[in-house]
Protein backbone atom coordinates (compact mmCIF):
# COMPACT_ATOMS: atom_id res chain seq x y z
CA UNK A 1 0.00 0.00 0.00
CA UNK A 2 2.71 2.26 0.96
CA UNK A 3 4.71 1.81 -2.23
CA UNK A 4 1.10 2.56 -4.53
CA UNK A 5 0.64 5.67 -2.21
CA UNK A 6 4.18 6.62 -3.00
CA UNK A 7 3.91 6.24 -6.59
CA UNK A 8 0.72 8.15 -6.78
CA UNK A 9 2.73 11.42 -6.02
CA UNK A 10 0.40 11.57 -2.65
CA UNK A 11 2.83 10.29 0.17
CA UNK A 12 4.14 13.41 1.38
CA UNK A 13 6.14 13.93 3.85
CA UNK A 14 7.64 17.75 4.08
CA UNK A 15 5.54 20.59 5.22
CA UNK A 16 4.10 23.18 3.45
CA UNK A 17 5.11 26.67 3.04
CA UNK A 18 3.72 29.44 0.54
CA UNK A 19 3.14 26.59 -2.10
CA UNK A 20 6.71 24.43 -1.46
CA UNK A 21 7.40 21.68 -0.02
CA UNK A 22 10.56 22.27 2.81
CA UNK A 23 11.95 20.02 5.52
CA UNK A 24 12.22 21.16 8.98
CA UNK A 25 14.57 23.47 9.24
CA UNK A 26 17.08 21.57 10.90
CA UNK A 27 16.55 18.46 9.06
CA UNK A 28 14.05 16.86 11.97
CA UNK A 29 11.72 14.05 11.68
CA UNK A 30 9.24 12.45 13.22
CA UNK A 31 8.35 8.86 12.60
CA UNK A 32 3.92 8.17 11.36
CA UNK A 33 3.22 4.82 13.04
CA UNK A 34 0.39 1.91 11.65
CA UNK A 35 -1.48 1.37 14.64
CA UNK A 36 -2.86 -1.76 13.43
CA UNK A 37 1.46 -3.75 13.51
CA UNK A 38 3.07 -0.32 15.05
CA UNK A 39 5.24 -0.59 11.70
CA UNK A 40 7.19 2.63 10.73
CA UNK A 41 5.03 4.39 7.71
CA UNK A 42 7.14 7.13 6.68
CA UNK A 43 9.45 10.09 8.43
CA UNK A 44 7.72 13.34 8.44
CA UNK A 45 9.67 16.84 8.54
CA UNK A 46 9.39 17.81 12.48
CA UNK A 47 8.85 21.59 12.59
CA UNK A 48 8.57 24.35 15.36
CA UNK A 49 8.72 27.98 16.05
CA UNK A 50 10.40 29.10 13.35
CA UNK A 51 8.68 26.91 9.99
CA UNK A 52 5.17 28.63 11.52
CA UNK A 53 6.60 31.53 11.45
CA UNK A 54 7.76 31.71 8.26
CA UNK A 55 4.23 30.09 7.02
CA UNK A 56 2.25 32.60 8.99
CA UNK A 57 3.89 34.97 6.63
CA UNK A 58 3.18 33.52 3.69
CA UNK A 59 -0.60 33.18 4.75
CA UNK A 60 -0.83 36.99 5.55
CA UNK A 61 1.16 37.66 2.11
CA UNK A 62 -1.60 35.16 0.09
CA UNK A 63 -4.43 37.08 1.97
CA UNK A 64 -3.97 40.21 -0.14
CA UNK A 65 -4.80 38.51 -3.06
CA UNK A 66 -7.05 35.53 -1.88
CA UNK A 67 -9.35 37.70 -0.10
CA UNK A 68 -9.91 40.17 -3.04
CA UNK A 69 -10.72 37.78 -5.65
CA UNK A 70 -14.54 37.89 -6.34
CA UNK A 71 -16.49 35.22 -4.65
CA UNK A 72 -16.92 33.65 -8.00
CA UNK A 73 -13.41 33.38 -8.57
CA UNK A 74 -12.77 31.43 -4.93
CA UNK A 75 -15.96 29.38 -5.01
CA UNK A 76 -14.34 27.98 -8.96
CA UNK A 77 -10.92 27.41 -7.92
CA UNK A 78 -12.63 25.64 -4.52
CA UNK A 79 -14.94 24.02 -6.96
CA UNK A 80 -11.32 22.29 -8.83
CA UNK A 81 -10.74 21.19 -5.53
CA UNK A 82 -14.27 19.43 -6.72
CA UNK A 83 -13.55 20.09 -10.48
CA UNK A 84 -15.25 20.02 -13.55
CA UNK A 85 -13.45 18.38 -16.18
CA UNK A 86 -14.95 17.99 -19.79
CA UNK A 87 -13.67 15.48 -21.58
CA UNK A 88 -14.95 15.32 -25.16
CA UNK A 89 -18.67 16.24 -25.11
CA UNK A 90 -19.25 15.03 -21.88
CA UNK A 91 -19.43 17.30 -19.22
CA UNK A 92 -18.05 14.88 -15.98
CA UNK A 93 -18.34 15.94 -12.25
CA UNK A 94 -15.40 15.10 -10.45
CA UNK A 95 -13.12 15.76 -7.47
CA UNK A 96 -10.02 16.26 -6.83
CA UNK A 97 -10.54 15.06 -3.34
CA UNK A 98 -13.49 11.74 -4.55
CA UNK A 99 -11.39 11.12 -7.55
CA UNK A 100 -8.68 9.85 -4.94
CA UNK A 101 -10.86 8.97 -2.69
CA UNK A 102 -9.56 5.27 -2.60
CA UNK A 103 -5.86 6.45 -1.80
CA UNK A 104 -6.86 8.57 0.66
CA UNK A 105 -8.86 6.23 2.45
CA UNK A 106 -5.91 4.10 2.56
CA UNK A 107 -3.81 6.77 4.02
CA UNK A 108 -6.07 7.16 6.56
CA UNK A 109 -6.65 3.50 7.42
CA UNK A 110 -2.91 3.51 7.09
CA UNK A 111 -2.08 5.75 9.89
CA UNK A 112 -5.20 5.87 12.30
CA UNK A 113 -6.39 2.57 12.01
CA UNK A 114 -10.35 2.87 11.38
CA UNK A 115 -11.03 0.33 8.49
CA UNK A 116 -11.04 1.25 4.69
CA UNK A 117 -14.53 1.58 4.13
CA UNK A 118 -15.47 4.16 7.04
CA UNK A 119 -11.91 6.02 5.83
CA UNK A 120 -13.90 6.37 2.68
CA UNK A 121 -16.55 7.47 3.76
CA UNK A 122 -14.42 10.14 5.64
CA UNK A 123 -12.96 10.97 2.56
CA UNK A 124 -16.51 11.42 1.03
CA UNK A 125 -17.57 13.50 3.66
CA UNK A 126 -14.73 15.48 4.19
CA UNK A 127 -15.22 16.56 0.66
CA UNK A 128 -18.67 17.53 0.83
CA UNK A 129 -17.65 20.33 3.05
CA UNK A 130 -15.13 21.66 -0.04
CA UNK A 131 -18.44 21.22 -2.15
CA UNK A 132 -20.93 23.03 0.62
CA UNK A 133 -18.83 25.85 1.26
CA UNK A 134 -17.52 26.26 -2.43
CA UNK A 135 -21.15 27.16 -3.07
CA UNK A 136 -21.54 29.42 -0.14
CA UNK A 137 -18.48 31.37 -1.17
CA UNK A 138 -21.51 33.27 -3.31
CA UNK A 139 -23.97 33.71 -0.67
CA UNK A 140 -22.10 35.87 2.04
CA UNK A 141 -24.23 38.45 1.46
CA UNK A 142 -24.51 41.97 3.24
CA UNK A 143 -27.44 43.87 4.59
CA UNK A 144 -28.93 47.67 4.22
CA UNK A 145 -30.48 48.60 7.35
CA UNK A 146 -32.74 51.11 7.57
CA UNK A 147 -31.50 54.82 9.02
CA UNK A 148 -33.09 56.11 12.54
CA UNK A 149 -32.02 59.27 10.48
CA UNK A 150 -33.39 60.99 7.10
CA UNK A 151 -29.86 61.96 5.32
CA UNK A 152 -28.15 58.84 6.53
CA UNK A 153 -27.92 55.08 4.64
CA UNK A 154 -26.60 51.92 6.88
CA UNK A 155 -24.91 48.93 5.54
CA UNK A 156 -23.69 45.90 6.77
CA UNK A 157 -20.49 44.37 5.06
CA UNK A 158 -19.04 41.08 6.03
CA UNK A 159 -15.45 40.43 4.82
CA UNK A 160 -12.45 37.83 6.14
CA UNK A 161 -11.49 37.51 9.16
CA UNK A 162 -7.31 37.45 7.88
CA UNK A 163 -5.04 34.56 8.74
CA UNK A 164 -6.71 31.34 10.34
CA UNK A 165 -4.67 28.75 12.30
CA UNK A 166 -6.42 25.49 11.90
CA UNK A 167 -5.52 22.81 14.95
CA UNK A 168 -7.04 19.35 13.96
CA UNK A 169 -6.73 16.18 15.57
CA UNK A 170 -5.99 12.52 14.42
CA UNK A 171 -9.37 10.97 14.81
CA UNK A 172 -10.49 12.18 11.30
CA UNK A 173 -7.65 13.33 9.51
CA UNK A 174 -8.97 14.48 6.80
CA UNK A 175 -12.96 15.76 7.53
CA UNK A 176 -11.50 17.90 10.46
CA UNK A 177 -9.01 19.97 7.90
CA UNK A 178 -11.98 20.64 5.04
CA UNK A 179 -14.58 21.17 7.71
CA UNK A 180 -12.03 24.03 8.55
CA UNK A 181 -10.36 25.21 5.49
CA UNK A 182 -13.58 24.57 3.03
CA UNK A 183 -15.61 27.80 4.80
CA UNK A 184 -12.33 29.68 5.51
CA UNK A 185 -11.03 29.74 1.80
CA UNK A 186 -14.45 30.59 0.71
CA UNK A 187 -14.72 33.50 3.08
CA UNK A 188 -11.81 34.42 1.39
CA UNK A 189 -9.47 33.33 4.50
CA UNK A 190 -5.72 31.76 4.31
CA UNK A 191 -4.90 29.09 6.41
CA UNK A 192 -1.89 27.52 8.52
CA UNK A 193 -2.88 24.33 9.34
CA UNK A 194 -0.93 22.49 11.76
CA UNK A 195 -2.41 18.42 11.92
CA UNK A 196 -1.89 16.61 14.69
CA UNK A 197 1.90 14.63 14.64
CA UNK A 198 -0.22 11.28 14.64
CA UNK A 199 -1.79 11.55 11.37
CA UNK A 200 -0.17 14.11 9.00
CA UNK A 201 -0.19 12.07 5.97
CA UNK A 202 -3.55 12.71 5.11
CA UNK A 203 -3.00 16.49 5.63
CA UNK A 204 -0.04 16.63 3.28
CA UNK A 205 -1.92 14.74 0.76
CA UNK A 206 -5.12 17.12 0.73
CA UNK A 207 -2.70 19.83 0.57
CA UNK A 208 -1.12 18.69 -2.63
CA UNK A 209 -4.81 18.15 -4.38
CA UNK A 210 -4.92 21.73 -3.45
CA UNK A 211 -2.13 22.87 -4.79
CA UNK A 212 -3.05 20.89 -8.20
CA UNK A 213 -6.33 22.03 -8.01
CA UNK A 214 -4.81 25.57 -8.16
CA UNK A 215 -5.44 27.38 -5.03
CA UNK A 216 -2.34 29.77 -5.04
CA UNK A 217 0.85 29.78 -3.29
CA UNK A 218 0.53 30.60 0.37
CA UNK A 219 -3.45 30.29 0.72
CA UNK A 220 -3.10 26.84 2.48
CA UNK A 221 -0.29 25.87 4.76
CA UNK A 222 0.70 22.74 6.68
CA UNK A 223 3.32 22.87 8.83
CA UNK A 224 3.29 20.06 11.91
CA UNK A 225 5.98 18.54 14.66
CA UNK A 226 6.20 20.56 17.95
CA UNK A 227 2.43 21.63 18.42
CA UNK A 228 3.05 23.47 21.66
CA UNK A 229 5.29 25.67 20.30
CA UNK A 230 3.78 25.84 16.30
CA UNK A 231 0.75 26.79 18.83
CA UNK A 232 2.60 29.15 20.38
CA UNK A 233 3.77 30.94 17.64
CA UNK A 234 -0.01 30.92 15.72
CA UNK A 235 -1.40 32.48 19.20
CA UNK A 236 1.47 35.08 19.49
CA UNK A 237 1.15 36.66 15.77
CA UNK A 238 -0.66 39.45 15.68
CA UNK A 239 -1.45 38.30 12.03
CA UNK A 240 -3.01 35.40 12.79
CA UNK A 241 -6.44 36.75 13.77
CA UNK A 242 -8.36 33.20 13.92
CA UNK A 243 -7.95 29.95 16.01
CA UNK A 244 -10.19 27.36 14.90
CA UNK A 245 -9.24 24.15 17.09
CA UNK A 246 -10.64 20.51 17.22
CA UNK A 247 -9.47 18.62 20.11
CA UNK A 248 -8.90 18.12 24.03
CA UNK A 249 -10.86 19.69 26.36
CA UNK A 250 -7.42 20.38 28.21
CA UNK A 251 -5.32 22.19 25.23
CA UNK A 252 -8.68 23.87 23.99
CA UNK A 253 -8.79 26.14 27.09
CA UNK A 254 -5.11 26.82 26.50
CA UNK A 255 -5.44 27.73 23.24
CA UNK A 256 -8.35 30.11 24.31
CA UNK A 257 -6.30 31.72 26.90
CA UNK A 258 -3.46 32.20 24.56
CA UNK A 259 -5.62 33.99 21.92
CA UNK A 260 -6.89 36.36 24.52
CA UNK A 261 -3.57 37.81 24.80
CA UNK A 262 -4.50 39.18 20.61
CA UNK A 263 -7.64 39.10 21.06
CA UNK A 264 -8.37 36.20 17.94
CA UNK A 265 -11.66 35.00 17.09
CA UNK A 266 -11.74 31.63 18.56
CA UNK A 267 -13.45 28.16 17.49
CA UNK A 268 -13.28 25.58 19.93
CA UNK A 269 -14.90 21.99 19.31
CA UNK A 270 -13.91 19.60 22.38
CA UNK A 271 -14.57 16.53 24.11
CA UNK A 272 -17.92 15.50 24.19
CA UNK A 273 -19.61 13.07 27.15
CA UNK A 274 -22.45 11.74 24.78
CA UNK A 275 -25.61 10.49 26.47
CA UNK A 276 -27.74 7.79 24.35
CA UNK A 277 -31.23 7.72 26.46
CA UNK A 278 -33.14 4.57 25.35
CA UNK A 279 -36.97 4.68 26.73
CA UNK A 280 -39.33 1.65 27.70
CA UNK A 281 -40.78 3.00 24.08
CA UNK A 282 -38.10 3.16 21.90
CA UNK A 283 -38.31 0.91 18.73
CA UNK A 284 -35.81 -1.83 19.70
CA UNK A 285 -34.41 -2.41 16.56
CA UNK A 286 -34.17 1.53 16.11
CA UNK A 287 -32.88 1.97 19.18
CA UNK A 288 -30.15 -1.10 18.84
CA UNK A 289 -29.21 0.04 15.42
CA UNK A 290 -28.66 3.79 16.45
CA UNK A 291 -26.85 3.17 19.45
CA UNK A 292 -24.22 0.78 18.23
CA UNK A 293 -23.79 3.14 15.12
CA UNK A 294 -22.71 6.19 17.79
CA UNK A 295 -20.71 3.88 19.77
CA UNK A 296 -18.87 1.88 17.74
CA UNK A 297 -18.37 4.35 14.98
CA UNK A 298 -14.05 4.74 14.58
CA UNK A 299 -13.86 2.28 17.48
CA UNK A 300 -15.49 4.48 20.15
CA UNK A 301 -12.69 7.42 18.73
CA UNK A 302 -15.37 10.39 17.84
CA UNK A 303 -16.12 13.36 20.32
CA UNK A 304 -20.06 12.60 19.38
CA UNK A 305 -19.66 8.73 20.31
CA UNK A 306 -22.05 7.76 23.13
CA UNK A 307 -20.39 7.61 25.94
CA UNK A 308 -23.07 6.63 28.31
CA UNK A 309 -25.90 4.48 27.63
CA UNK A 310 -28.72 5.07 29.39
CA UNK A 311 -31.39 2.70 29.48
CA UNK A 312 -35.11 2.77 31.24
CA UNK A 313 -35.76 -0.05 33.47
CA UNK A 314 -38.94 -1.57 31.74
CA UNK A 315 -36.67 -2.08 28.56
CA UNK A 316 -32.93 -2.79 30.58
CA UNK A 317 -32.86 -6.92 30.41
CA UNK A 318 -34.38 -6.82 26.39
CA UNK A 319 -31.84 -4.29 25.29
CA UNK A 320 -29.06 -5.51 26.98
CA UNK A 321 -29.36 -8.86 25.46
CA UNK A 322 -30.08 -7.98 22.38
CA UNK A 323 -26.78 -5.53 22.48
CA UNK A 324 -24.68 -7.41 23.73
CA UNK A 325 -25.42 -10.09 21.04
CA UNK A 326 -24.33 -7.46 18.23
CA UNK A 327 -21.48 -6.14 20.05
CA UNK A 328 -20.09 -9.98 20.34
CA UNK A 329 -20.30 -9.72 16.44
CA UNK A 330 -18.39 -7.09 15.46
CA UNK A 331 -15.07 -8.05 14.24
CA UNK A 332 -11.73 -6.48 15.12
CA UNK A 333 -8.92 -6.29 13.33
CA UNK A 334 -6.69 -4.72 10.62
CA UNK A 335 -9.03 -2.19 9.14
CA UNK A 336 -7.36 -3.08 5.50
CA UNK A 337 -9.25 -6.83 6.42
CA UNK A 338 -12.08 -7.42 4.53
CA UNK A 339 -15.62 -7.36 6.86
CA UNK A 340 -13.43 -5.73 10.00
CA UNK A 341 -15.90 -3.11 11.86
CA UNK A 342 -13.39 -2.26 14.31
CA UNK A 343 -10.07 -1.33 13.98
CA UNK A 344 -6.80 -0.41 16.84
CA UNK A 345 -6.90 2.54 18.90
CA UNK A 346 -5.06 5.19 18.09
CA UNK A 347 -1.43 4.78 20.40
CA UNK A 348 -0.74 3.12 23.34
CA UNK A 349 -2.00 6.03 25.62
CA UNK A 350 -5.04 5.29 24.16
CA UNK A 351 -5.40 2.12 25.20
CA UNK A 352 -3.95 2.76 29.15
CA UNK A 353 -6.97 5.34 29.20
CA UNK A 354 -9.36 2.98 28.42
CA UNK A 355 -8.04 0.38 30.97
CA UNK A 356 -8.00 3.05 33.79
CA UNK A 357 -11.66 3.88 33.10
CA UNK A 358 -12.76 0.00 33.09
CA UNK A 359 -10.92 -0.56 36.45
CA UNK A 360 -12.02 2.15 38.43
CA UNK A 361 -15.63 1.40 37.32
CA UNK A 362 -15.39 -2.38 38.33
CA UNK A 363 -13.62 -1.42 41.60
CA UNK A 364 -16.93 0.89 42.21
CA UNK A 365 -19.25 -2.22 41.63
CA UNK A 366 -19.50 -2.14 38.02
CA UNK A 367 -20.12 -5.47 35.70
CA UNK A 368 -18.74 -6.42 32.63
CA UNK A 369 -21.60 -7.74 30.15
CA UNK A 370 -19.26 -8.32 27.23
CA UNK A 371 -15.44 -7.84 26.82
CA UNK A 372 -13.48 -5.82 29.41
CA UNK A 373 -9.96 -6.66 28.03
CA UNK A 374 -7.46 -6.02 25.54
CA UNK A 375 -7.63 -7.87 22.80
CA UNK A 376 -5.97 -11.19 21.59
CA UNK A 377 -4.28 -9.41 18.77
CA UNK A 378 -2.20 -7.45 20.51
CA UNK A 379 -0.83 -3.89 19.78
CA UNK A 380 -3.50 -1.61 20.74
CA UNK A 381 -6.42 -3.54 19.56
CA UNK A 382 -9.03 -3.22 22.53
CA UNK A 383 -12.36 -5.87 22.87
CA UNK A 384 -15.51 -4.26 21.81
CA UNK A 385 -17.14 -4.45 25.82
CA UNK A 386 -20.30 -3.24 27.49
CA UNK A 387 -20.43 -2.52 31.54
CA UNK A 388 -23.02 -2.73 33.13
CA UNK A 389 -25.04 -1.31 36.41
CA UNK A 390 -22.40 2.20 36.14
CA UNK A 391 -23.09 5.22 38.30
CA UNK A 392 -22.91 8.23 36.94
CA UNK A 393 -20.55 9.00 39.92
CA UNK A 394 -17.93 6.80 38.22
CA UNK A 395 -14.87 7.81 36.09
CA UNK A 396 -15.71 6.30 33.21
CA UNK A 397 -19.56 8.19 32.97
CA UNK A 398 -17.30 11.63 33.62
CA UNK A 399 -14.85 11.61 31.12
CA UNK A 400 -14.56 10.54 27.48
CA UNK A 401 -13.65 7.39 26.86
CA UNK A 402 -12.51 7.30 23.37
CA UNK A 403 -12.53 3.29 22.98
CA UNK A 404 -15.22 0.91 22.17
CA UNK A 405 -16.34 0.49 25.50
CA UNK A 406 -20.15 0.96 26.38
CA UNK A 407 -20.70 2.20 30.03
CA UNK A 408 -25.06 1.46 30.57
CA UNK A 409 -26.55 3.28 33.19
CA UNK A 410 -29.95 2.22 34.47
CA UNK A 411 -32.79 5.04 35.37
CA UNK A 412 -36.38 4.68 36.24
CA UNK A 413 -38.39 8.46 35.08
CA UNK A 414 -38.08 10.78 31.93
CA UNK A 415 -36.61 13.36 34.76
CA UNK A 416 -34.24 11.41 35.90
CA UNK A 417 -32.94 10.52 32.65
CA UNK A 418 -32.38 13.96 31.98
CA UNK A 419 -31.02 15.19 35.00
CA UNK A 420 -27.84 12.26 34.29
CA UNK A 421 -27.64 13.31 31.13
CA UNK A 422 -27.13 16.95 31.83
CA UNK A 423 -24.77 15.90 35.00
CA UNK A 424 -21.49 16.75 33.21
CA UNK A 425 -19.46 19.72 32.16
CA UNK A 426 -19.72 18.50 28.44
CA UNK A 427 -22.47 19.15 25.55
CA UNK A 428 -21.47 18.12 22.25
CA UNK A 429 -23.89 15.40 21.48
CA UNK A 430 -26.27 13.66 22.84
CA UNK A 431 -29.22 11.02 21.52
CA UNK A 432 -32.12 9.08 22.58
CA UNK A 433 -34.78 6.45 21.47
CA UNK A 434 -38.44 6.98 21.88
CA UNK A 435 -41.84 6.53 19.87
CA UNK A 436 -43.04 9.66 21.64
CA UNK A 437 -43.37 12.32 19.99
CA UNK A 438 -43.86 14.38 22.80
CA UNK A 439 -41.56 13.49 24.69
CA UNK A 440 -38.89 13.65 22.18
CA UNK A 441 -39.08 17.61 21.68
CA UNK A 442 -39.76 17.46 25.82
CA UNK A 443 -36.46 15.70 26.09
CA UNK A 444 -34.86 17.74 23.22
CA UNK A 445 -35.08 21.14 24.85
CA UNK A 446 -34.35 19.86 28.05
CA UNK A 447 -30.69 18.56 27.08
CA UNK A 448 -28.08 21.02 27.32
CA UNK A 449 -26.08 19.72 24.31
CA UNK A 450 -25.38 21.05 20.75
CA UNK A 451 -26.55 18.26 19.00
CA UNK A 452 -29.38 15.86 19.65
CA UNK A 453 -30.24 13.00 17.64
CA UNK A 454 -33.56 11.61 17.95
CA UNK A 455 -33.81 7.86 16.86
CA UNK A 456 -30.61 8.60 14.87
CA UNK A 457 -26.97 7.43 15.90
CA UNK A 458 -25.27 9.29 12.91
CA UNK A 459 -26.21 12.79 11.94
CA UNK A 460 -23.41 14.57 10.73
CA UNK A 461 -23.38 16.08 7.16
CA UNK A 462 -21.67 19.55 5.12
CA UNK A 463 -25.36 20.92 6.06
CA UNK A 464 -25.65 20.49 9.54
CA UNK A 465 -24.09 23.19 12.37
CA UNK A 466 -21.78 20.55 14.53
CA UNK A 467 -20.24 22.29 18.02
CA UNK A 468 -21.35 22.33 21.54
CA UNK A 469 -22.48 23.68 24.61
CA UNK A 470 -20.66 23.83 27.78
CA UNK A 471 -16.73 23.22 28.32
CA UNK A 472 -17.97 21.49 24.41
CA UNK A 473 -16.66 24.14 22.54
CA UNK A 474 -17.34 27.87 20.74
CA UNK A 475 -18.96 28.36 17.37
CA UNK A 476 -20.56 25.56 14.84
CA UNK A 477 -18.81 23.93 12.00
CA UNK A 478 -20.58 23.48 8.71
CA UNK A 479 -23.90 24.76 7.48
CA UNK A 480 -24.19 28.82 6.67
CA UNK A 481 -23.88 29.11 10.15
CA UNK A 482 -20.09 27.50 9.97
CA UNK A 483 -19.44 30.70 7.56
CA UNK A 484 -20.19 33.50 9.64
CA UNK A 485 -16.73 31.80 12.20
CA UNK A 486 -14.40 33.12 9.49
CA UNK A 487 -16.30 36.64 8.92
CA UNK A 488 -16.36 39.97 10.49
CA UNK A 489 -19.04 42.44 10.27
CA UNK A 490 -17.94 45.50 9.17
CA UNK A 491 -21.08 48.41 9.56
CA UNK A 492 -20.60 51.35 7.08
CA UNK A 493 -22.47 54.71 7.55
CA UNK A 494 -22.78 57.24 4.83
CA UNK A 495 -23.87 60.34 6.09
CA UNK A 496 -25.16 63.72 4.65
CA UNK A 497 -26.96 62.40 2.04
P1 LIG B 1 -6.22 14.32 21.34
O1 LIG B 1 -6.38 13.89 22.76
O2 LIG B 1 -7.41 14.12 20.50
O3 LIG B 1 -4.94 13.92 20.71
P2 LIG B 1 -5.13 16.95 21.58
O4 LIG B 1 -5.88 18.14 22.06
O5 LIG B 1 -3.97 16.48 22.37
O6 LIG B 1 -6.25 15.86 21.42
O7 LIG B 1 -4.65 17.15 20.09
C1 LIG B 1 -5.38 17.82 19.11
C2 LIG B 1 -4.45 18.70 18.32
O8 LIG B 1 -3.91 19.69 19.19
C3 LIG B 1 -3.26 17.97 17.71
O9 LIG B 1 -2.98 18.53 16.45
C4 LIG B 1 -2.16 18.28 18.68
O10 LIG B 1 -0.86 18.20 18.10
C5 LIG B 1 -2.49 19.70 19.06
N1 LIG B 1 -1.89 20.17 20.31
C6 LIG B 1 -1.62 19.47 21.43
N2 LIG B 1 -1.08 20.26 22.37
C7 LIG B 1 -1.01 21.52 21.84
C8 LIG B 1 -0.56 22.80 22.30
N3 LIG B 1 -0.06 22.96 23.52
N4 LIG B 1 -0.65 23.85 21.45
C9 LIG B 1 -1.16 23.70 20.22
N5 LIG B 1 -1.60 22.53 19.73
C10 LIG B 1 -1.54 21.45 20.52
Amino acid sequence: VVARLKSSGLLRTKGLIGGIWIDAYDGKTIEVYNPANGEVIASVACMGEREAKDAITSAYDAFSHWSKLTALDRSSRLRKWYQISIIRYHVILYNLVIEHKEELGQLITLEQGKPLKEAIAEVVYGASFIEFFAEEAKRVYGDILPSPLPDRRLFVLKQPVGVVGAITPWNFPLAMITRKVGPALACGCTVVIKPSELTPLTALAVAELALQSGIPPGVLNVVMGDAPNIGKSLLESPKVRKITFTGSTAVGKKLMAGAAETVKKVSLELGGNAPCIIFDDADLEVALKGSLATKFRNAGQTCVCANRLLVQEGIYDKFINAFSNAVQNLKVGNGFNEGVTQGPLINEAAVQKVETLVQDAISKGAKIVVGGKRHNLGFTFYEPTIIGDVRNEMLIARQEIFGPVTPVIRFKTEEEAIQIANDTDSGLAAYMFTNNIQRSWRVTEALEYGIVGVNEGLFSSEVAPFGGFKQSGLGREGSKYGLDEYLEIKCVCMGNM
